[in-house]
C-alpha cells in the first residue's frame, strides 16, 4: 500500500484508510490552498508536511516519519542540493513543506519555492531590501521562515514589512510596513497565522526601540490590534491591545525618563499558540539599553519575559518574566514548546522554554505559573529560583555605571538562543544546543544615543583591554548537543560538538536527532543515547534547524546550511581556532535513504596575505581608533578586529594601505550596496582615521604571530 501515491488514491479508499479528506488536496504549489488552522491543529494527519514554523502550533518540532530510523540512516545520502546565492550567507530558515513544494528563506529576506523532490525551482520573491537595513540590525539579515495559510505564503522582511504571496506564483498580493527599520526596527522571524490573523514582532532591543507584536488579516494585510510590551510615554496613548495592561501592571515597574531609550521587550522570534487554551505565546526581548541604571530601576515589565494574549483580540491573560530588570541581553525570545506532561502523577499542560539566561524553564501554560526551572549550563548571574520561579541574582555579574568590568555567564549569546530545539514525545527529552561563552559587561558612563550602531549603555572596550577575562572567557567556550528531561530537570545526554553556536534540532520517530554544527557536519544521533550514527561533512557552519518530510512515499531530511547570527559577526578573537571560516557556501542540502548524489566539492580556501602597512600612529590614536571600532564595528566585523568568518576580517582588506578609499568606504559609502553605509554622521575623519591606525596595529600584531592566515 505505501507505494501507491495519496493523488492516485480514491477519497473512500482514503476515507476507509482513516485520512482526512484534504490529503487529496492537489500535488504542487496549488497545495497551500488546504493550509487553514484546522489542518495545522491535525498537523499529524499530513506526517510528510511542514505546515508551521514549528511544524505544529505546539512548536515540538517532533516529526512522525520513521522510514529513515536508527537502523537504516548509514544508508542517507544526498537527494539534491540547491545553491542559494545571494551575496550574503547567513541562512537560519525552517523551511515550509506542502504538497510536494517547499518554501524556504534566505538571507536579505528572499523567498525561494522548490519542488521538494528533485530541487527544481518554481518561482524567487525578492522583497529588495535596502542594503542599508544591515547596519540598522543586531545580528545578521537573516530570516528564519515563511507562513502559509490558504494559498498564500507570509514573509516578514528584515526592512520591516510583511509581504503576502501567491503560493503558486511567488508574486505579491499585499504588503504592509509593520516596523521601520530606519528607527532601529528589522525583522528576522517567521509570522504565525492563526485564526485568519497573521502575526509578528520585530528585534530592535540594541537599537533604542519599543517591542510590539501586530495581528493582520490574512487575506487583506488590515491591521487587527497591535500589543506593545513595555510602556511608552506617560500621557500618549497607543490606542493598542495592551494600553490598559501597561498601565495596571507594566508602567508600575519603570521609573525615570525610561521612554526615552525605547525600553526593548522586542518579540523577535518564538511564538506558538494552544488551541484549546485559545492562547498565543509570545517571548520578549531585553530592555533597552542593556544598562539597566541607565534604563530603568525595577523590574521593567514586560522584558526577558513570556506573555499570554488572546489570538482574536490581543487581550493580555498572563505574564512570566524570567529577568526581571535584565542587564545581560538574555532575552526570553527563544523557542517554547507546548507539551502534556506526567509531573509526579499528574499530567499538566506544560509550556518548556530554554532561553538564553541559562536555565530550562517549565510553565503551567494555562495561568502561568512555574512548575520548575534548573539550569542547563553553568551561570553565575543567578544562585538558583525561588519557589515562584524569581531568580536569586547573584552579586558576581551585577554592573553598573563605572566601567568596571564584569564577567557573566551565559554572556550575551545566550546558553542557547534561537537554534530551534525540539521536543520527542516518545523518550520524554528535549534536544537543543547549548553554548558556554561567558561575555564581559562594563556599564559606560555616558549614554547618548546613537542613529547608527548599537545602543546597549554598555562599553564593549572591556573585553580586548581586558587580556586574563578573554582567556578565561576562551576556557569557557563549549558547544554541545544536550538531550534535556524537563520532568527530572537533568541532561539525559550530552554530545559535545567542540565549538559553540551549532544548530538547531529536529527529532523522528525513527528514533533519530538530526543537527548540523559550527563545524559543518551534519549529524544524525540516536535519540535516546545520543550515539552518533551518520554524518557528512558540508565544508560550511551550520546553524539553520533540520527538517524531515515526505513526497510520494519517500522520506526527506532537509538542512539549510550557512555560517553567521550573533556569535559568528561579533566574537572575533574568541571564536578563532573553533569556527570554520574558509568557504560558506549558502545552500540547501536534500538527503534521503539511498540518495546518490555527490556531494558538492568543498570551496576553495581563501589564502589572504596578511600585508598591512608599518605602524606609524601614536598610542593615544590608536587607543582612540580601538574604542571606536569597538563601538561602531567590533558587532560585524568581530571583536578585536578578528571576523567571525561571515564580514570580511578588516586586517586583510586594501583599504588599509590607502588611507583615501578607506576614508571614501568608511564616511564615503563606497560599498555600501554590500551593506557597508556611511559612518559619517556618527564619526569624524578623526575619529574615522584612528580607526584604520588601530586595524593597521592589530594587523601588525597579527603579522608577528604568524605569518599568514586565511582569517
Ligand atoms: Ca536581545
Amino acid at each position: 500500500m505505501s507505494r501507491i501515491r495519496p493523488a492516485a488514491m480514491s477519497l473512500g479508499l482514503l476515507l476507509a484508510l482513516g485520512h482526512a479528506p484534504a490529503v487529496v488536496a492537489i500535488p504542487g504549489p496549488g497545495a497551500a490552498a488546504a493550509v487553514d488552522g484546522a489542518r495545522i491543529i491535525h498537523a499529524d494527519q499530513h506526517p510528510g508536511e511542514w505546515l508551521t514554523y514549528g511544524r505544529t502550533y505546539s512548536e515540538q518540532r517532533f516529526s512522525p516519519l520513521a522510514q529513515i530510523n536508527d537502523r537504516n540512516v548509514g544508508r542517507l545520502g544526498l537527494a539534491w542540493y540547491y545553491d542559494i546565492g545571494g551575496g550574503r550567507r547567513v541562512q537560519e530558515s525552517t523551511p515550509l513543506v506542502v504538497g510536494g513544494v517547499m518554501y524556504l528563506t534566505t538571507a536579505w529576506s528572499r523567498v525561494i519555492a522548490l519542488d521538494a523532490a528533485t530541487g527544481k525551482q518554481l518561482w524567487v520573491f525578492h522583497p529588495h531590501v535596502p542594503r542599508s537595513a544591515d547596519a540598522h540590525g543586531c545580528c545578521g539579515v537573516a530570516n528564519r521562515g515563511v507562513a502559509i495559510w490558504r494559498g498564500r505564503v507570509y514573509v516578514g522582511t528584515y526592512d520591516g514589512r510583511l509581504i503576502a504571496l501567491s503560493a503558486k506564483t511567488g508574486k505579491p498580493l499585499w504588503s504592509v510596513r509593520t516596523a521601520d527599520y530606519t528607527k532601529g526596527y528589522t525583522i528576522t522571524g517567521a509570522p504565525i497565522v492563526v485564526q485568519g490573523r497573521v502575526i509578528i514582532g520585530n528585534g530592535g532591543g540594541e537599537f533604542g526601540t519599543r517591542g510590539y507584536i501586530t495581528a493582520y488579516d490574512a487575506r487583506t494585510g488590515r491591521e487587527d490590534w497591535r500589543f506593545y510590551t513595555v510602556p511608552g510615554k506617560p500621557g500618549v496613548a497607543d490606542h493598542a491591545a495592551s494600553d490598559r495592561v501597561l498601565d495596571r501592571i507594566a508602567r508600575p515597574t519603570w521609573h525615570g525618563r525610561y521612554w526615552k531609550f525605547g525600553g526593548g521587550g522586542n518579540v523577535w522570534d518564538s511564538m506558538a499558540y494552544d488551541p484549546k487554551l485559545d492562547l498565543l505565546y509570545v517571548g520578549t526581548g531585553n530592555g533597552a539599553p542593556w544598562n539597566g541604571t541607565v534604563r530603568s530601576p525595577g523590574a521593567n515589565l514586560f522584558i526577558t519575559s513570556i506573555l499570554a494574549l488572546r489570538p482574536q483580540t490581543g487581550e493580555y491573560v498572563w505574564h512570566f518574566q524570567e529577568v526581571p530588570d535584565d542587564i545581560w541581553d538574555y532575552d526570553a525570545d527563544q523557542q517554547m514548546i507546548l507539551a502534556d506532561l506526567n509531573l509526579h502523577g499528574t499530567v499538566r499542560r506544560v509550556l518548556m522554554q530554554a532561553p538564553k539566561d541559562g536555565i530550562f524553564y517549565v510553565l503551567d501554560r494555562a495561568t502561568g505559573r512555574f512548575l520548575s526551572g534548573k539550569p542547563y549550563t553553568q551561570i553565575n548571574w543567578a544562585r538558583g529560583l525561588t519557589s515562584r520561579g524569581k531568580p536569586i541574582e547573584s552579586r558576581k555579574a551585577l554592573y553598573d555605571v563605572t566601567g568596571k568590568p564584569t564577567l557573566a555567564m551565559p554572556g550575551a549569546a545566550g546558553g542557547h538562543n534561537w537554534q530551534p530545539m525540539s521536543y520527542d514525545p516518545a523518550t520524554g527529552l528535549v534536544y537543543f544546543p547549548v553554548s558556554a561563552m561567558a561575555f564581559t559587561y562594563a556599564g559606560a558612563r555616558r549614554v547618548t544615543m546613537r542613529k547608527l550602531g548599537w545602543n546597549t549603555g554598555d562599553d564593549f572596550i572591556a573585553l580586548p583591554e581586558n587580556p586574563q577575562a578573554v582567556a578565561q572567557i576562551r576556557k569557557t567556550l563549549t558547544g554541545s548537543l544536550v538531550a534535556w528531561n524537563p520532568v527530572t530537570q537533568r541532561a539525559a545526554w550530552r554530545v559535545a560538538l567542540g565549538a559553540p553556536w551549532n544548530g538547531g534540532v529536529v527529532s523522528t520517530a525513527g528514533d533519530l536527532v538530526f543537527e548540523g554544527d559550527a563545524m559543518g557536519r551534519f549529524c544524525a544521533y540516536r535519540a535516546t543515547d545520543g550515539k552518533r550514527l551518520w554524518s557528512v561533512e558540508t565544508h560550511t557552519g551550520i546553524v539553520a534547524p533540520p527538517i524531515t518530510y515526505e513526497v510520494d512515499g519517500q522520506q526527506y531530511v532537509a538542512v539549510e546550511i550557512g555560517w553567521g547570527g550573533a556569535f559568528a559577526l561579533a566574537a572575533g578573537q574568541l571564536a578563532l581556532d573553533s569556527q570554520i571560516n574558509e568557504g560558506n557556501v549558502p545552500r540547501m542540502l536534500v538527503f534521503t535513504l539511498g540518495g546518490a548524489k555527490a556531494m558538492p566539492p568543498p570551496p576553495p580556501r581563501p589564502h589572504l596575505t596578511l600585508d598591512p602597512p608599518p605602524i606609524t600612529a601614536g598610542a593615544a590614536t590608536i587607543a582612540l581608533g580601538e574604542a571606536r571600532y569597538q563601538s561602531f564595528c567590533s558587532v560585524c566585523h568581530g571583536d578585536s578586529a578578528v571576523s567571525g568568518g561571515v564580514l570580511p576580517d578588516l586586517r586583510y582588506a586594501p583599504a588599509l594601505a590607502n588611507p583615501g578609499l578607506w576614508r571614501r568606504i568608511v564616511s564615503g559609502g563606497l560599498l555600501r550596496s554590500g551593506g557597508m553605509v556611511s559612518f559619517a554622521t556618527e564619526l569624524s575623519p578623526r575619529e574615522s582615521g584612528a580607526i584604520r591606525e588601530y586595524v593597521i596595529s592589530r594587523a601588525n600584531q597579527t603579522k608577528g604571530q604568524r605569518a599568514t592566515r586565511p582569517y
